[in-house]
């Protein structure tokens, strides 16, 4: 019977009056039957299951998510073909659209002029390169030589493959050309922005070395390859059904916005364990909001956690793609911090947003949902898992450099010489 008739009578039975008949039956049937469990009563125990979770629907509460949930589910168009789960050996396209959305403002300027690169020439502090003959060169200094030894392990892969080119690279965190101060667009590479700049988006030198040391990371975050491994190791080690119910967050406080999550944690502990570590810039208690600094947490001791935060720090943090690949369910607060990667996760089907100030009486709502909801969302966490694994491999970070360096070039408009201030690297 099971499948058939259990939809059937679930999708007739779905008024609370009916639900509680149902519960009667069930109480009956388990009395006159403690020792042998017949197979009607297995039936009747899976509907009473099934109507349990059903009730949740009833809850009015709840209508609001759900309905978002599905919205996202319908409105859903894969990137990679029939489903997002399967992995290509060639890199993915889920990330081009991103590429055509900076590049637009040079397109219909008409091209990049040498004008425009003057500007971004002007910029405070950035890095020059160039390729030419499939040599790299470099200005000679690098504002952060570790970033700039992260992104050219990128470039350097990719030399036989570009065609000769030039760009200035800003290594710092925030972007640098805003559209409101600055009239025309100016083509400066940054790792992060929101929509108010013109900057041009790349991979994050991250990725392979040059990110923030911690005592736990002390040559600093990176090796994003090495991450997938030990991620998914953990994320296997903790499945769904293991993991803690609660909400989990470690990190400084490099964005104000942070402060409600840790103001909930110390109020409500049982449901969410939220605390800021130091970083570089801690000076006192102060930089941790009046308590201690807390001891710094491995990004794979997050997976025994269902509900992990993502917050921007100063720009996009790091942390948003290694909190899907322990098949947690991410809970990512604010949208307009971006990576090239970002727009094509999308709320409520790879995880669930919270707006960028979202109070504390929001996100206690928002564990209380996922708790009420376990079902749901850890669809949503297996959907977000899925992705990152399949569409942000190390080669889709290669390949994103080289689809976006060709298009780049194809918008210079002028021929690219040799710069005799730059060294080869
Ligand atoms: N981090 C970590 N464990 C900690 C604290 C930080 O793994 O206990 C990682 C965090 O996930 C992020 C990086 O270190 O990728 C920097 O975190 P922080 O909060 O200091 O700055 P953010 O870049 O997020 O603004």
């Amino acid at each position: 019977m099971h499948f058939f008739s259990l939809l059937a009578i679930s999708l007739i039975c779905f008024t609370p009056k009916c639900v509680s008949s149902f519960k009667e039956d069930i109480e009956q049937c388990t009395l006159s039957d403690k020792n042998s469990k017949t197979s009607k009563c297995q039936d009747k125990q899976e509907l009473a299951n099934e109507q349990h979770e059903k009730q949740k629907y009833l809850n009015p509460k709840w209508q609001p998510y759900l309905d978002a949930i599905s919205q996202a589910e319908q409105k859903y168009i894969s990137c990679s073909g029939p489903d997002d789960g399967i992995a290509s050996a060639d890199c993915t396209a889920c990330h081009d659209d991103v590429i055509k959305q900076d590049l637009a403002p040079f397109l219909t300027a008409g091209g990049i002029s040498p004008e425009m690169m003057k500007a971004a020439a002007e910029t405070n502090r950035i890095t020059k390169y160039q390729i030419i003959d499939q040599k790299l060169y470099r200005s000679e200094n690098c504002m952060f030589p570790f970033r700039c030894k992260g992104i050219e392990h990128f470039l350097k892969e990719l030399l036989p493959e570009l065609p000769d080119t030039e760009f200035y690279l800003n290594t710092r965190d925030w972007p640098m050309t805003s559209r409101y101060f600055v009239k025309e667009p100016v083509p400066v590479f940054s790792f992060s922005k929101t929509s108010e700049y013109w900057d041009i988006m790349y991979p994050a030198w991250t990725f392979w070395e040059g990110g923030p040391a911690l005592e736990i990371y002390p040559t600093g975050l990176g090796r994003w390859d090495n991450f997938v491994q030990t991620l998914t190791t953990e994320a296997n080690k903790y499945p769904w059904s293991s993991k803690l119910s609660k909400g989990f967050f470690r990190g400084s406080r490099t964005s104000a916005e942070r402060d409600s999550l840790v103001l909930l944690s110390r109020e409500e502990p049982s449901i969410l364990d939220a605390e800021y570590t130091k970083n570089q810039a801690w000076k006192s208690d102060k930089d941790t909001l009046g308590a201690k600094p807390a001891k710094e947490v491995t990004l794979e001791e997050h997976c025994r956690y269902k509900y992990l935060f993502n917050y921007r720090g100063v720009a996009a943090s790091f942390r948003f793609k290694h909190l899907f690949l322990c098949g947690s369910l991410v809970l990512h607060v604010g949208d307009e911090w971006q990576e090239f990667f970002y727009p094509a996760i999308k709320p409520w089907y790879h995880y669930i947003p919270l707006p960028t100030s979202a109070s504390q009486a929001q996100i206690r709502e928002i564990l209380q949902f996922a708790r009420e909801n376990d079902h749901d969302v850890n669809k949503i966490a297996e959907r977000g898992f899925n992705f990152i694994l399949n569409h942000l491999k190390f080669i889709d970070i290669t390949c994103y450099w080289r689809k976006l360096l060709i298009e780049y070039t194809n918008l210079l408009k002028y021929k690219v010489t040799r710069d005799y201030t730059l060294f080869q690297i």
